[in-house]
């Protein structure tokens, strides 16, 4: 008997979790039900995250979440749930099994078959954001080798517990060289450990094209944050209907279940939505409890009612379908389905063993730092690249001298084309002349002497060298 957190969420949040739970138990889940309030109501009597601190300590305990949806409140101050829970937990791994299900749900892919693993705990999602100027903000991206080591090294296990042939990366790595880079350099690294299964890369852009035209050239996918929650969805809506995707989040000591979906409050308290997302997201958890028997049961008794045409509005098409249904029908059709395996659809069959729980990370030793200089943003309204060069040249130190201005990345000082367009915000890099190291001591004289030369600077990062390797952009032009 496996003791899980179960919250009903919002609008359709509470059906499709009845109509869930109904079904695992019908199949016979070992499964002691604590359940707890979260979402709207809680959001709603001033909690601003959506959750008593008593349900994290719930959550904390019984470590198995399984979760319906809810309703984000319109309005200022209301923290998303979804992204506070993964991040608590550390929920690092989400993953997202998009199969097609034809010819009983209407796809234009019909040999479709992807899991999406997407990393669930940092690149553009830290949420630190800043106005820095007038004209500009900025929002930081940021990329962890731990990070990265860990969600590659999940979906690499995941391929080998599913028996997957091939995992593919996508990033945006010709660009972002630093960040997205270090999670392409991770995926290769990793990549070798696994020499039974396939590996390639594909630039994001050309990757997601890809996959929205023929998504059977793919099996399982990684990729970062942001890219991971575009495409997620997008692989699930051809697959037929985003009400069909369940999805897991795992950390290393708890995991949370869930529909892709959201609450759809319109639907809400009419026995319409579909259940399935949230069945799937539970017949993860069952994998995850290692009860993989009822787990295989129930999808197969899941895919029998799909194929029988016993179907939710959203999936019913008239020559397809045979029988609309709500929510409680669809689920006492699955119930009765128990047992049963479909005919034209795979079976599935899931091998006896327990969660896919990886080792927890160990930290490398850190490499050699050395700081080669700074980059110092300043505000400024003039026009002329030139001119702002005039004038931070009168900062400079014997250590650090003025090499290069970019603006919005791209270089215009030294031989800046007047062509380019300049907002205020001015990224002014100093080093030494020789590419010597240079100190803190020098940084923090630098931006003393700005203050007595009039010169806003807003913010500055330094530049460093790990083992000896320059580990920062170069402009755009340089
Ligand atoms: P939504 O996913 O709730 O609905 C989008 C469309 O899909 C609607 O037309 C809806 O009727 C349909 N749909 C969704 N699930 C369905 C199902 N199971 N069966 C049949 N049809 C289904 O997205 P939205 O309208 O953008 O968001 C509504 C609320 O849900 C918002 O408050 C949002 O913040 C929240 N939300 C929550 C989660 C979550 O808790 N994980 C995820 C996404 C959105």
């Amino acid at each position: 008997m496996t003791k899980i957190t179960v919250a009903k969420g919002d609008g359709i949040g509470p059906e499709i979790m009845d109509a869930t739970l109904k079904i695992i138990l019908a199949a016979g889940a070992q499964i002691e039900i604590e359940e707890i309030e979260v979402g709207e109501k809680v959001y709603l009597a001033g909690n601003t995250s959506g959750i008593a601190k008593e349900s994290w300590d719930i959550i904390r305990k019984n470590k198995i979440f399984l979760k319906a949806p809810i309703t984000t409140p319109q309005g200022g101050g209301y923290k998303s749930l979804n992204v506070t829970t993964r991040k608590f937990l550390g929920l690092y791994s989400n993953v997202r099994p998009c199969k097609s299900l034809h010819p009983f749900v209407k796809t234009k892919h019909p040999v479709m078959d992807i899991v999406i693993i997407r990393e669930n705990e940092e690149d553009l999602y830290g949420g630190i954001e800043h106005q820095q100027t007038d004209e500009v903000v900025q929002c930081l991206k940021l990329i962890s080798r731990p990070g990265c080591e860990k969600i590659v090294r999940y979906a690499f296990e995941y391929a080998k517990q599913y028996n997957r042939k091939k995992v593919t990366c996508f990033t945006k790595d010709n660009i972002m060289k630093q960040t997205d880079g270090l999670f392409h350099q991770v995926f290769d690294e990793i990549a070798k450990e696994y020499p039974q299964i396939e590996n390639e890369h594909w630039i994001i852009d050309i990757g997601a094209a890809k996959m929205a035209d023929t998504p059977e050239a793919f099996d399982v996918i990684v990729m970062p944050n942001l890219y991971g929650d575009v495409l997620s969805d997008v692989a699930a809506q051809i697959t037929g209907s985003v009400g069909l995707a369940g999805s897991a989040n795992i950390g290393e000591e708890c995991a949370m279940f869930e529909a892709i979906h959201g609450s759809a409050p319109k639907r809400a308290g009419q026995n319409s939505a579909n259940p399935s997302g949230l069945l799937q997201g539970a017949v993860m958890m069952l994998s995850h409890i290692g009860q993989t028997d009822v787990a295989e049961k129930v999808q197969n008794a899941w895919l029998k009612t799909i194929e029988d045409g016993v179907h939710t509005y959203d999936i019913f098409k008239e020559g397809v379908s045979k029988q609309k249904v709500g929510t409680m029908e669809f689920a006492q059709a699955v119930i009765d389905n128990l047992g049963n395996r479909p005919e034209v659809l795979k079976a599935v069959s899931y091998a006896k063993g327990t969660a896919l729980s990886l080792p927890k990370y160990k930290r490398k030793a850190a490499a050699k730092k050395e700081l080669m200089g700074v980059d110092v943003f300043v505000d400024w309204r003039g026009t002329s690249p030139d001119e702002l060069a005039y004038l931070l040249k009168k900062m400079e130190l014997e250590e650090l001298k003025l090499t290069m201005i970019t603006n919005r990345g791209i270089k215009v000082y030294p031989e800046g084309f007047p062509e380019t367009f300049c907002t205020d915000h001015w990224r002014c890099r100093f080093t030494s002349n020789d590419g010597n190291i240079v100190s803190k001591k020098n940084i923090v004289q630098l931006l003393s002497n700005a203050i007595t030369e009039n010169i806003d600077a807003i913010k500055t990062e330094n530049l460093y060298a790990f083992d000896g390797k320059l580990a920062f952009s170069l402009g755009q032009g340089q």
